[in-house]
């Protein structure tokens, strides 16, 4: 047998499902309403000045924090759209993406025999940032259909080791959100057991029916020990520029960039650059995506009027999940590729970002599309 020069950290981990989901769409030719971005571009001011500033020669290392012009928008944007104050010097990091975010914080912070509290289905990203850092996932199922927080089982998992708990809303893939009202149960809840937190708010903006998103930073308990994590990926459509920040107190964030100097060092420059001058001239930008999106979902969830899956529609984010249990008894991981090559529609099974999947039938679909693909999506998915 052939001798192995190196034994995995990470035996468990494949290529992620997005990765696969997107390669399998472009292979069959199908409609790609799996992985996570939009298939129209970013405002085009947006475009221009990320040009502008790449042609001025702005092509060289930023402050590791992130540049001043850009965290200074950010926290005008959250005193704007929030009400929040926060200092662009001691608590805002530029990230490039919330993900090395998320792993910068989850790395400054878990140490080896520490558990994590994770709330399943939850992003894929936070269990393997948890076990490199030699903590242990400890995982909360979310209770369908609402996926709304189980306090029970929650309290049930915590023990003198747990460290952090791990929350995301609005959530992916299932598009729930966290209610006022378990800010503040959390909020109780991380003071009493002394836990830290990693906010991941990514799709912050995007919160439909008349529902407000409820940051972790709007509560002064949670504040004090949280990690938030934004992207400017989902908030002006570029997913491929992988840059976002992260807010925490000052004490946190000296740790979180001790970790982030030596991941990636700085976000790239002239995405930040352009970032701020569009944040600058556009500040209420974010605050058109709900209705943009809303409008999206509910043309999507409309077409499938006709269809054999059954939906609660989306409270948040750019997903929306389908119930197909009246069509098939099948996995979610067979039946979407079956369904990819069969009808050329592909999406994402979310058995894969649970522990343990419960017996249960949804895939996940990205309605951030252009209305003829949504259309023509449903159509296909009208003749399951
Ligand atoms: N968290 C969640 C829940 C996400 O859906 C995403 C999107 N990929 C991220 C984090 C990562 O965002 P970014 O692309 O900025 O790293
Ligand atoms: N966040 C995106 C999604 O949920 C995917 C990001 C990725 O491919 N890692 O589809």
């Amino acid at each position: 047998m052939e001798k192995r020069v190196i034994a995995s950290k990470l035996p468990e981990v494949g290529t992620t499902i997005f990765t696969r989901m997107s390669a399998l769409a472009a292979e069959c030719g199908a409609l790609n309403l799996s992985q996570g971005f939009p298939d129209f571009d970013a405002p085009e001011a947006l475009r221009e000045a990320m040009a502008r500033h790449v042609m001025a020669g702005n092509n060289q290392y930023a402050p590791m924090a992130g540049v001043m012009h850009l965290r200074e928008q950010i926290a005008a944007q959250l005193g704007l759209h929030r009400n929040i104050n926060c200092d662009p010097e001691s608590e805002i990091t530029v990230v490039p993406g919330a993900t090395e975010g998320i792993f910068c914080a989850v790395t400054a912070c878990v140490r080896a025999g520490d558990e994590v509290i994770l709330l399943d289905p939850c992003y894929d990203s936070y269990q393997p940032a948890v076990e490199l850092a030699g903590g242990r996932a400890i995982h909360v199922p979310l209770a369908a259909p609402l996926f709304a927080l189980d306090r029970e089982r929650l309290e049930a998992a915590l023990s003198p080791r747990t460290r952090m708990i791990m929350i995301n809303s609005p959530h992916n893939p299932t598009g729930s959100t966290l209610s006022r009202d378990d800010m503040l149960y959390l909020q109780e809840l991380v003071e009493r057991h002394n836990l830290l937190v990693v906010s991941d708010e990514v799709y912050e903006h995007l919160v439909f029916d008349g529902r407000r998103h409820h940051s972790a930073l709007e509560f002064p308990g949670l504040r004090a020990r949280s990690f938030v994590l934004s992207s400017f990926g989902k908030t002006f459509s570029v997913t491929g520029w992988k840059t976002g920040y992260c807010v925490a107190p000052a004490e946190l964030t000296v740790e979180l960039r001790k970790i982030h100097q030596f991941v990636c060092f700085v976000a790239v420059t002239p995405v930040q650059l352009a970032v701020a001058d569009f944040m600058q001239a556009e500040p209420g930008y974010p605050a058109t995506l709900a209705a943009f999106y809303q409008r999206k979902r509910d043309l999507f969830c409309h077409a499938l009027e006709g269809s054999r899956f059954r939906l609660t529609p989306s409270a948040g984010t750019y997903f929306q999940l389908l119930d197909y249990s009246a069509i098939s008894p099948d996995p979610d991981t067979n039946l979407c590729e079956q369904w990819t090559r069969q009808y050329g529609i592909a999406s994402i099974p979310i058995s894969v970002f649970y522990d343990k999947p419960p017996q249960q039938h949804y895939l996940r679909f990205c309605f951030a599309k252009s209305d003829g693909v949504l259309t023509a999506a449903a159509e296909r998915l009208c003749g399951i």
